[in-house]
């Protein structure tokens, strides 16, 4: 079924605050089996939201409203929604119980379009609603993703015939270009006549994401993930939501590898990507952000001959800091480098990052100049470090 997302919020045209509701109810339906097409935004403005409502349903059969729910004046998805589908607005006397002790202005959130099906608020006060328009069917949920979030769990049953036609996937890939990635797959992945391509990166990581269609569409993933393990090897880390952080943290956990950080132009990001998997303290002994010269020397034992001759961001001093932060551990990780917007020179240019990984075995430096604003190389460095690692894992064995 074609759906459109439609969200409304005058913040969130203006610009203030960032419409993420949209997107996750997207990502939910589309994993729900339906077509997900349009995603349009609106003002709290009742001709524009009735515009808008009435423009979803010339092209979707299904359209899902966030926001515009609460008491207040600007609150105006149900007038809108009533006045499009042509009904009134009745008193809901079971909704009006439950806003009993809470101001009067709230008694406006039990008034639902005649005929609505109520969509139950677990969480706060405005349940939402369902109305069938037609062949069509329109739910209104609130604008607070905590209590937006699980409305839609109890929506999506409720959405006629939301058979899965097909599976949505994505492989994860770190450590080549999208060019390289996509070299090496498309040509076989275009075989398949059953199969949607797209490709996207980001932060260093390349995902292929597949719709694949039809019965066997699951059989159709297992083949093309065997292909890519043969193409690709290592550089395939994951799947979906999987993160190289998240399969870097697993493979410290499984190997019982014991690990120590000491970052600089990354600024803590290593340990905190690290440190959003549950468990990794098992592995995860220290992380430092060792910024200064002054703490490199004092904290790694960075020798004061090695920064003046070869300045902080260097690869003398990427060593130094990962073998001198690694101590009784099995992994030392070091980065030094310059995240911009200034401070950079012909010589070492802004996105210059030297990054090392210490084992036992040895030392892997490696030297890379990233792209993008300070926030961006910050976050490619801190994942092309994690790679680094996870890397330095496989080849363990
Ligand atoms: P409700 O229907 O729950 O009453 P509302 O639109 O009346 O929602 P607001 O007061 O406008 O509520 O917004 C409540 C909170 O929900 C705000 O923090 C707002 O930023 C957030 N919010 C509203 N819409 C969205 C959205 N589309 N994506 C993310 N957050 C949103
Ligand atoms: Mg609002």
């Amino acid at each position: 079924m074609i759906v459109e997302v439609v969200a409304s919020g005058t913040e969130l045209i203006r610009g203030r605050s960032i419409d993420t509701n949209s997107p996750y109810i997207a990502r939910r339906l589309n994993a729900a089996g339906h077509d997900v097409r349009y995603i349009s935004c609106y003002g709290d403005n009742i001709r524009e939201l009735c515009r808008g409502i009435a423009h979803a349903f010339t092209r979707a059969q299904i359209v899902i409203m966030t926001g515009g729910l609460g008491p207040t004046v600007d609150d105006l998805t149900r007038q809108a929604v009533a006045k499009v589908t042509r009904r009134k607005l009745v008193l809901v006397r079971a909704e009006l119980e439950r806003q009993r002790n809470r101001p009067k202005i709230n008694e406006r959130q039990a008034y639902f379009p005649k005929g609505a099906a109520i969509i139950p608020n677990p969480v706060g006060t405005a349940s939402g609603f369902l109305v069938k328009h037609g062949r069509r069917v329109l739910a209104a949920l609130p604008g607070v993703p905590r209590e937006m979030e699980p409305m839609l769990e109890t929506t999506i049953p409720m959405l006629n015939s939301a058979r899965v036609t097909w599976i949505d996937k994505a492989f994860k890939m770190a450590g080549m270009s999208e060019s390289a990635v996509e070299t090496e797959l498309y040509p076989e992945i275009r075989k398949f006549k059953n199969v949607d391509y797209g490709i996207t990166a980001k932060s260093g990581v390349i995902s292929v994401i597949l719709r694949v269609h039809g019965r066997d569409a699951a059989g159709t993933i297992d083949r093309i993930r065997t292909l890519i393990r043969e193409k690709l090897g290592n550089a395939f880390f994951g799947e979906d939501e999987d993160t190289i952080g998240g399969r870097t943290a697993q493979l410290l956990l499984a190997r019982r590898k014991t690990i120590a950080i000491a970052e600089s132009c990354t600024g803590g990001e290593i340990a905190s990507r690290l440190t959003d998997v549950p468990g990794v303290s098992e592995s995860l002994i220290e992380a430092l952000v060792t910024y200064s010269n002054d703490s490199k020397v004092k904290r790694l034992g960075v020798k004061e001959s090695t920064l003046s001759a070869h300045g902080a961001v260097s690869e003398e001093v990427a060593r130094e800091m990962a073998e001198g932060v690694r101590g009784r551990c099995d992994i030392g990780v070091s980065t030094t480098g310059i995240a911009g917007p200034t401070g950079g020179s012909a010589e070492k240019p802004v996105g210059l990052v030297y990054m090392a990984v210490a084992t036992e075995r040895g030392i892997a430096v490696e030297r890379k100049v990233f792209g993008g604003s300070r926030w961006e190389i910050k976050s490619r460095a801190a994942e092309f470090t994690l790679n680094m690692i996870r890397k330095a894992l496989l080849d363990e064995k």
